[in-house]
């Protein structure tokens, strides 16, 4: 039989981590297998279904390039693929459960329940939730008060006695007592809209899912949705739960850690080929050594056995370092485009940009290529070439145990030095600010920095030189000087 499997998400919030990486997994499983990727939106919680996630959902998907088989926009032969277009589906089987003795409709109101609730607290009852009060109702006269209009759920029938049991391909065997199981929970809810474990288990029959890859929050569901294959005579599909997402410090990933949802990573200047390979990394290994794989290598070599039992963390260090990796990798012809909107939103160019400001930036990408780990790097490392310099620090200027007025003795000699720079090569320049230290008794740092500063604002910038050849000899002089004057002023001030 073919592979099929879903990612089902509730689109309640932005696409996160944890979501991405369990629909990463389904996806690469199906490439690698030869089967189908099914996207299936669980909305039958319509409170909290929004129309702004689900736009996310496929904004996020479409920005990953990954895209599935089947689902609500692409179509295919088991669709709607939105629950809350299957609704007589769910009715018809709810109906059969109820029909068998699996189901039983629960006339009893919140209060009542909250009450329930209440005493087993005060009894410190190890029996928790539904005290199972309609289970044994007469179905006729059940009938009667649903036709009669008496609001009410749709509870499923946990047998009272005996064991539960899955084999799970990650976790193994999980076998729950059926009396530990929550006591007859909701199926279908008052407004006769199902709830999720219902739906769920439906529409992974219907739909011919064999493997349920999800998140290990869902575990304690298993049992239940056991019980309904069970009750159904159907066949349950392959589990498979995914070990969890947790942050260095060994908590569950969350807002606390970082940025988590995928938007915020899109923003922040991310590629996707890095978050597609360090979030794939998150759980899964394909040996102790091989740390890069394209989609299409994972489309090839993923596999469920290599997926870990234990928790993987995720490092944001390192998923800076494979996305500066990623960077690299890309051609410095294809690096301009990805910037653009960074150094755009920073307003230091226009939009469109000008065929100035577009030549400038392909003379300055092979400066900063290297160096950024993010695309949005971009901003500061050319920030002093695309936008003009007219303040600086003492304490930038200044480098350490040198007064004042040796830094004023060293920008006046170094411009000096540098007059003509334009005409020699970078190598040249670098020649004669080593021979103007030497002569002079200077560290070479010491000439080095004030200048950079001077010309840059700041103490990291890309190679000075190189940097200096882009915005010409008069702007490096012109700025060179306003660093003279800051200081010269300062140094009045002082006295
Ligand atoms: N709708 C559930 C979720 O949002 C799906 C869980 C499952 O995959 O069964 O996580
Ligand atoms: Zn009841």
């Amino acid at each position: 039989m073919s592979v099929r499997v879903r990612y089902a998400p509730s689109p309640t919030g932005k696409q996160h981590i944890g979501g991405v990486r369990t629909a990463l997994f389904n996806y690469f499983f199906a490439r690698a297998q030869g089967g189908q990727f099914i996207l299936r939106i669980e909305d039958t919680d319509q409170q909290r279904f929004s129309e702004e996630a689900l736009q996310d959902l496929y904004d996020t998907f479409e920005w990953l390039d990954i895209h599935w088989d089947e689902g609500p926009d692409v179509g295919g032969p088991y669709g709607p693929y939105i629950q809350s277009q299957r609704s007589d589906l769910y009715k018809k089987y709810c109906d059969q459960l109820i029909e068998e003795g699996h189901a039983y409709p629960c006339f009893c109101s919140a209060e009542r329940l909250d009450q329930v609730r209440e005493e087993q607290k005060k009894a410190k009852s190890k029996i928790q939730g539904y005290d199972r009060h309609c289970r044994d109702l007469d179905p006729g006269e059940a009938k009667k008060r649903i036709e009669e209009g008496e609001e009410h759920v749709i509870r499923f029938k946990i047998p009272l006695e005996g064991k539960t049991h899955f084999d799970d391909l990650i976790m193994g065997t999980i076998k729950r007592k059926n009396e530990d199981i929550s006591p007859d929970p909701v199926i279908m809810k008052s407004d006769g809209l199902p709830t999720y474990h219902l739906a769920n288990i439906i529409d992974d029959h219907h739909m011919k899912i064999t493997h349920v890859l999800r998140a290990q929050e869902w575990i304690p569901s298993g049992p239940l949705h056991v019980l309904l294959y069970k009750a159904f005579g159907w066949e349950a599909p392959q589990f498979c739960h995914l070990p969890m997402v947790m942050g260095k410090d060994g908590q569950k990933l969350s807002k606390r850690h970082g940025a988590t949802s995928l938007i915020q990573f899109r923003e922040g200047g991310y590629l996707p080929e890095a978050i597609i390979n360090y979030v794939d990394l998150v759980g899964w290994s394909y040996d102790d050594s091989r740390e890069f794989f394209s989609k299409e290598d994972l489309e090839q070599l993923f596999t469920i056995d290599k997926i870990n039992k234990a928790p993987g963390v995720f490092d944001y260090k390192k998923l800076d370092w494979f996305n500066g990796q990623y960077i690299r990798k890309t051609p410095e012809s294809e690096v301009k485009p990805l910037i653009m909107p960074y150094l755009q939103k920073a307003g230091m160019v226009s939009n469109p940009v000008t065929s100035t400001e577009d030549q400038l930036i392909d003379s300055c990408i092979p400066l900063i290529h290297e160096r950024m780990k993010l695309l949005s790097d971009s901003v500061n490392l050319l920030k002093f070439i695309l936008t003009d310099v007219n303040t600086w620090t003492i304490e930038d200027l200044l480098p350490k145990k040198v007064e004042v007025s040796e830094v004023i003795t060293i920008l006046q000699s170094a411009k000096e030095a540098l007059a003509g720079f334009e005409k020699r090569s970078v190598e040249e320049n670098e020649q004669v600010f080593h021979d103007l230290a030497e002569a002079k008794g200077w560290k070479l740092g010491n000439l080095m920095m004030p200048v950079r500063v001077a010309v840059t604002g700041t103490k990291q910038s890309p190679p000075l030189f190189e940097s200096m050849m882009l915005i010409g000899s008069d702007v490096t002089m012109k700025r060179i000087d306003g660093a003279l004057k800051f200081l010269q002023d300062n140094e009045n001030g002082d006295n």
